[in-house]
């Protein structure tokens, strides 16, 4: 009894230390961990063994010491005093694990066993856990035990493209499987003395400060795919001054934006973007500038240099501005509106199929065709505002629905009195038309953090402010010469 407990003890011991090295393993980048399909798994040491071997390495260490003393007074090596050079060439053909003899005093560790080789499998079209363990050389019956190991296993689903990955004991017996669901996250089944275990190992990616300048030539999207932005990262920008800038109708060559953000870094390699910590737009003179701030609540979003929230009840854009086709000379008068007195809207030249936003929070009153609107939504937003969007391709909204700000309610078309695909906006206060451009200046104030708030946010953004300050003093440095 007594021996089967230590072992089992051991056993557990070599499996902690297989442990220790996947999450080692996983600090490098999983999925370039060369596993040549079908190699033979290393083999691994027998739990008795573990503590034998120091004895062992000691007498064999001992005699091939004086083997090597031996030879190199027999061969043609040239005497010397230095243990190391001539202990090596005997060595090397004998086993490596009598190099602790050289650091004698030095207390022998335990020799770190072979790492057992993953041999990963990626998930295909189609795939299922059977035949991806069948194509590892495992059985059903595997399949079945590595499943038992947790109710809310990863396992339960598994997506194209994620990695499978195999371990063997010396036997080709199935001693671990982990599922690398992404670069940050992966489920590890261990096999222990009851069953296996399933262990979710997650890695953290590094967060670098980044900043970027950007001079709009003719769109914010070419200004920031220039600047090296990602497509996200400009939707993201447009998300955050959106309440405040109609990217379509507002930017002008030579306006300035700056940004500071984070980019995440797995093994010193850019893995995605991390958030834009602030970021200042100067349009027409004009600046504004963004903080992402994190309140008490653990609330974040994104506010003023004042604290004032930055999302607003209304959009300036109600649509995708980066389908516009040109920014500065929007087709702003439809030539059959031309001739309407007045014109009660604004018109966004855009491409069919172009989505279009609920420019704010609100309920679909009427959704339909008429000869002149063509497809229609007319939003009502709260008692004293609706917005009204016409000649849309498709309507993605029904009458009677609830919309949130930014939601797709249609496409941009060019059904009804309309000769070309453009959306034409209202907004009516009170049931009278106002212009759009213009009517954000008499819309209520956004919401603003408290005045117990303030100091604790004014004090996060001094350094972020300084920056931005500084980022721009640069530019107008670089314009001036
Ligand atoms: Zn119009």
């Amino acid at each position: 009894m007594r021996a089967l407990d230590s072992r089992k003890g051991l056993r557990n011991e070599a499996m902690a230390v297989y442990t220790t090295h996947f999450v080692i393993i996983t600090t490098a980048p999983m999925s370039r961990i060369p596993a040549p399909k079908g190699a033979t798994p290393l083999k691994t040491p027998k739990p008795m063994t573990v503590r034998q071997p120091l004895l062992w390495v000691g007498a064999t260490g001992a005699l091939l010491l004086i083997m090597g003393l031996t030879l190199s007074g027999q061969s043609e090596l040239p005497p010397t005093n230095d243990h190391s050079s001539y202990l090596q060439t005997p060595l090397e053909t004998a086993t490596t694990e009598t190099t602790p003899l050289d650091t004698v005093p030095v207390p022998i560790a335990a020799p770190a066993p072979p790492k057992p080789m993953w041999r990963d499998f990626t998930a295909r079209d189609g795939d299922n856990l059977s035949l991806i363990f069948a194509r590892a050389g495992f059985s059903d019956t595997d399949l079945y035990r590595v499943a038992q190991a947790n109710e809310s296993t990863s396992l339960q689903r598994i997506y194209p493209g994620e990695t499978i990955g195999f371990q063997a004991d010396a036997d080709g017996a199935l001693l671990a499987v982990r599922h690398i669901q992404s670069p940050l996250l992966t489920t590890l089944y261990e096999r222990q003395a009851a069953g296996y275990t399933a262990q979710r190992v997650t890695r953290t990616p590094d967060r670098i400060a980044r900043n970027v300048s950007l001079m709009i030539d003719s769109s914010l999207f070419l200004a920031g795919s220039d600047a090296g932005l990602s497509d996200a990262m400009i939707m993201a920008l447009a998300g955050i001054f959106g309440g405040v800038i109609d990217f379509v109708l507002d930017p002008r060559q030579g306006d300035t934006i700056h940004v500071l953000y984070e980019e995440l870094m797995l093994d010193g390699q850019r893995f995605d973007d991390g958030p834009i910590l602030a970021a200042s737009f100067t349009n027409r003179g004009n600046t504004f500038e963004a903080y992402r701030y994190t309140d008490t609540e653990g609330d974040t979003s994104y506010y003023n240099e004042l604290g004032v929230s930055m999302r607003k009840a209304f959009l300036r854009a109600p649509l995708d501005f980066t389908r516009v086709s040109s920014n500065f000379n929007p087709n702003r008068l439809h030539p059959i509106y031309k001739t309407q007195r007045p014109h009660r809207g604004t018109d966004y030249a855009a491409s069919r199929g172009t989505p279009v936003y609920a420019a704010g929070d609100g309920r679909v009153i009427e959704a339909g065709y008429t000869r002149p609107n063509g497809n229609y939504v007319f939003l009502q937003h709260g008692e004293q505002f609706e917005t009204h969007y016409l000649h849309l391709h498709r309507l993605r909204v029904k009458k009677g629905a609830r919309v949130k700000q930014g939601e797709v309610i249609g496409t941009v078309g060019s059904t009804g009195a309309a000769t070309g695909p453009h959306l034409h906006y209202e907004f009516l206060v009170n049931g009278v038309h106002r212009n759009p451009r213009t009517v954000h200046k008499i819309l209520p104030k956004a919401r603003s953090l408290s005045d117990a708030a303030l100091p604790r946010y004014l004090a996060s953004i001094r350094k972020p402010t300084q920056q931005l300050a500084s980022l721009r003093d640069a530019q107008q440095l670089a314009r001036a010469q």
